[in-house]
Parts: C-alpha cells; structure tokens; sequence
C-alpha cells in the first residue's frame, strides 16, 4: 500500500505500477502504485479539512504529539535503518548511524521547538492603539522531497510544518517512498489526527506536478536539483503559493597553507564520500594551495584507494553504490569527458565481481582541471572530488565563490583571521571551519544563489512555515477618531 492519505495506507487510484529495487544488487524491495492527480486531490483535501482543528490545537499538544513520534522512531530504528539502507543503497553503518538518529533528534527538536514560537511584544506604536503579532500557520502545505537521504528529508519538511500548525502532503521519491510511508503510520500512532500528515507516492510529473499546481495548497516546499526546483518556483507562480527551496550543491573545500594536512585530508575523504557523495553539502571541490597541493592529492589518492565497497548489508563496507545504473552512467560520463582535459588521479571505474550487480562507482580523483570546465562546475551528485590549486587568499575566495550554488563550504585553516574571512566572504548557507559535513537540530540548513532559499531544521524553520499577522485594537472607544480628519471632516454634532 503505497499512499497515505487521511490516516490510511492505500494504494493510488490508478492503474500505473513501478518496483522500488535495491541499487546494490538491483533486487525487487517492494512494488508500488503510482499516485496521480485525483490522489492528490484527496490528499489536498483530507489536509484541508484537518487544518482547522491541528492549527488550533495548542503547542503543547502538537508538541506532545511529536515526542511520543521520536520515541516510537527510536524505538524502530533498526528496522527503518534496514529499509533506509535497502531502497537508498546505503551501507548500513550510515543509515544506523547518520539517518535514523537524525531523524530521531528532529522529531525531539521540534516536540520542543513547537513550544517556542513567539511575536513581538504587544504594544502601543500608536498612542490610540494596541498592536500585537500572531504567528499563524501557513496552511496547507505541499512537498517534495529527492531519494538521496529519504527518511531524514521527510522529517526536513514535515517536523516544522507541522509542529507550527501546517497540515501536509508530501511526496517522496518514487525511488525511496518505504520509510516516508513508515513516517506516516508512526506519526499517527503517536497521536497525530487523519489528515495532518499525508503522503503521495508517485513520479514527478503525475504527482508532483499536480501537487504543485493544486489550488488549495498553500504553500510548496521542494528539496532536489535546481533544474526542478525552477519548475517549482514556475508552478507556485500560478496561485502565488509561498514557496521554500533546498536546491542543489558544489560545496568549495578550501584548504589554506597553514591548514593541518592530515585533519584536512581525512577530512576530505568523509566530506566528498558520505552517501557516496549524494549529498548537497558533500565536498565536491577541494581549493589546495598550491604548497600542499601535491601532497594532498597523494594522502586523499591513497585513503580512496582504501575505501572499502562492499554490499551494503555489512556493517565493514564505507561505500555503496549510487542510486541507479543509470546515475551511475551520468557521473562515469561525466568523469569521461573530463579525461581530456584533467587527469584522473584514482578511480573514474565501474566495479565488477559481485558489486557489478549494483550501481557502484569507484572514489574518483580529478587533477588538472579549467575551473570553468564540466567536472569543476556541475553537481556530479556522485564519489567524485576535483582539487583545483591557488596561490593567494583571494584567489582562494574567488574559486570558491565561482560557482552558481550557494549551500555549504569549508576552510582549512590554523589562522584565526583567515578562518573568520572565509565564514565572512564565501556565499554559501553554511560554512565550516576546519570540519564539512556536520548538522545539527539546532542549526539551520539551507542556501544562498541557485542552491535555494528557506530554511531546514532550527527555528528558523518556523519562519518559513508561519505567518505573521498584524493585530491593531482601537483604544479610544470613539466615532469620530482624531486621524479621520486626514480623510474627511466630518460634520459638527
Ligand atoms: P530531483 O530534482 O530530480 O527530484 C526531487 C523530487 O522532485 C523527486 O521527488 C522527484 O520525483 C520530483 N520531481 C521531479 N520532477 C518534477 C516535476 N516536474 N514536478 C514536480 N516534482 C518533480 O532531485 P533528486 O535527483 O531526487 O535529488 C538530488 C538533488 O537534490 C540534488 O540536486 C541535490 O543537491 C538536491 N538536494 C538538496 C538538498 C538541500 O538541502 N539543499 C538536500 C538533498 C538533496
């Protein structure tokens, strides 16, 4: 049963079928019904109706509702780790590790989060007049979400929208729909009312589009490629929906002269490799002066050598395959091309024995490349890491800016004052120093440029999923109020 609308599994209204396999071995996990329009409508309409009384209900209630949610997906971890691990192709150590808990911790930040949300203080502005604000929610939301970290960005998108009142209809990847739809069912036995939390399993176009378009959602928020994300802000357009982006990443890995080298090295390694380099924030381009430039590439050549593939089910394997073959033949594609122009230091090969049945792809080193050139500019979204070499800070700061996104970046540094110039003058949404990768509840997630705009996580996310309203009461009690006279002289009495 492949939908989730008003509190139920079931399955689409259509007839159109499609296999979620595991990219590690191209098995059947489970097949699903594809959600169209008319399942979208109703689960637009089974939000709606519960919007009333979700957005009414107190923050303590909410609140209470998304705790008993983390203690139940505490409580199945290691099963939602299995399956996260088996539709996304991820080595099990990191779905039991990085996704799971971390979708633990959002629920458990948002129970309290919920709690939090606050306007101004009520006052006069005017001496007539009391003003207050109300922080309301936005409506309806409808989402979309990509197959890279499927669990952790549902909780992206439903834990803020509806610990502030918002009901939702969220669409997975039609890749990795199975741990959404576990979501879903936790969240009502945790107390969350039919309707709140709805979820439409289906491709772009036959469901996602609709979603988008639907006129009784009121807001869209779309984590995926940039290329998508334009056709959600086109579509949002039509009924001036308030839109909330999550786009895509080349996220600049700048290592300075004075960096730690070694800190530096591994820390590339984990950066570039983590989820096999599906990930927005992933390091993808290392700027290395041109003194250590050498030495850096043998110490990352040599640990990529060593990175353990293996099937996915061993909790001794550092990387899995990528999320289908035919991902896998636009990065090798990619890195290809790149052979006539830069050098492919490790890597660029599609393993055989056993893993030549999953979509694998070996950690890939590119030297040597224009910075204008394909492998430096667009997101690969795969184990590919290009180092480019510079001499001065500036030219450090201006490779790492050139680049159309925006989400995350990294300095390598033991100097105070260059460490506070790269948070200061690298535009991305995040910037780390002498660390890339960590995230955190607490903390938002989200970008600058074409990697999008609105923010994940933290409570800022609450500014994106609320409304401010304007409250103004009269204080005079009077007809005839003094500023009247500005409009019209109203006859004496
Ligand atoms: P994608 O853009 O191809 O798809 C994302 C979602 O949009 C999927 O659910 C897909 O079915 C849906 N979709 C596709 N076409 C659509 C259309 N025309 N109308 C409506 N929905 C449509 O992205 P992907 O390949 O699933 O994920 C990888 C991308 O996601 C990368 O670019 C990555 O950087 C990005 N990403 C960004 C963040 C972030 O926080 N900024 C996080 C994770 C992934």
């Amino acid at each position: 049963m492949s939908q989730y609308i008003d509190g139920k599994r079931r399955e689409a209204l259509g007839t159109a079928r499609d296999l979620v396999r595991d990219p590690s071995n191209g098995e059947v996990v489970a097949e699903i019904s594809l959600a169209g329009a008319e399942d979208v409508d109703a689960a637009v309409a089974a939000a709606r109706a519960a919007f009333p009384a979700w957005s009414g209900a107190t923050p303590g209630e909410r609140s209470a509702v998304l705790q008993r949610l983390a203690g139940l997906l505490e409580a199945e971890a290691e099963d939602l780790a299995q399956t996260e691990s088996r539709q996304a192709g991820k080595p099990i150590r990191l779905a039991r590790e990085f996704d799971v808990p971390g979708t633990v911790d959002n629920a458990a930040f948002f129970a309290g989060a919920a709690r939090t949300l606050e306007g101004q203080a009520t006052a006069e502005y005017s001496p007539d007049h009391t003003s207050s604000i109300r922080r309301e929610a936005v409506g309806v939301v409808g989402s979309i979400a990509p197959w890279n970290y499927p669990l952790q960005m549902a909780g992206w998108k439903v834990l803020p929208a509806v610990a502030a009142g918002n009901t939702i209809v969220l669409k997975p990847s039609e890749l990795t729909p199975l741990t959404t739809l576990r979501l879903a069912e936790l969240a009502t036995q945790a107390g969350m009312p039919d309707g709140v939390l709805n979820v439409v399993t289906g491709t772009g176009a036959d469901c996602g589009a609709p979603l988008l378009r639907h006129p009784q959602v009121d807001m869209v928020s779309f984590t995926g490629s940039t290329k998508v994300g334009r056709t959600v802000l086109e579509a949002a357009a039509t009924s001036a929906k308030r839109v909330h982006l999550e786009l895509g990443g080349k996220a600049p890995f700048v290592v300075f002269d004075d960096a730690d080298l070694d800190a530096a090295v591994q820390g590339a390694v984990a950066a570039s490799l983590i989820n096999t380099g599906q990930d927005c924030t992933a390091a993808t381009r290392a700027i290395v002066h041109r003194s250590l430039h050498d030495a850096f590439v043998a110490g990352v050549a040599d640990l990529f050598a060593a990175v353990r593939l293996g099937p996915t089910a061993d909790p001794a394997t550092d990387l899995g395959p990528v999320i289908s073959t035919a991902h896998r033949d636009r990065i090798a594609a990619v890195v290809e091309r790149s052979r006539a122009y830069a050098k492919v230091v490790v890597g660029g090969t599609v393993p055989g024995g056993e893993l030549a049945r999953g979509s694998y792809y070996a950690p890939t080193l590119v030297t040597g490349a224009d910075p204008q050139s394909e492998v430096v500019r667009d997101e690969i979204f795969g184990p590919v890491l290009v180092v480019l070499p510079f001499d001065t800070d500036d030219e450090a700061i201006t490779l790492a800016n050139d680049t159309p996104y925006g989400l995350a970046a990294s300095a390598w540094t033991r100097d105070l004052y260059r460490g506070l110039r790269a948070t200061r003058e690298i535009r991305a949404g995040c910037v780390w120093v002498n660390d890339h990768i960590p995230i955190i509840s607490e903390m938002p997630h989200g970008g600058m440029k074409e990697s999008g705009f609105g923010k994940d996580m933290s409570t800022y996310s609450f500014e994106d999923y609320t409304v401010v309203k304007h409250v103004m009461f009269d204080l005079t009690g009077v007809a005839a109020k003094p500023w009247h006279r500005t409009v019209f002289t109203p006859p004496e009495h």
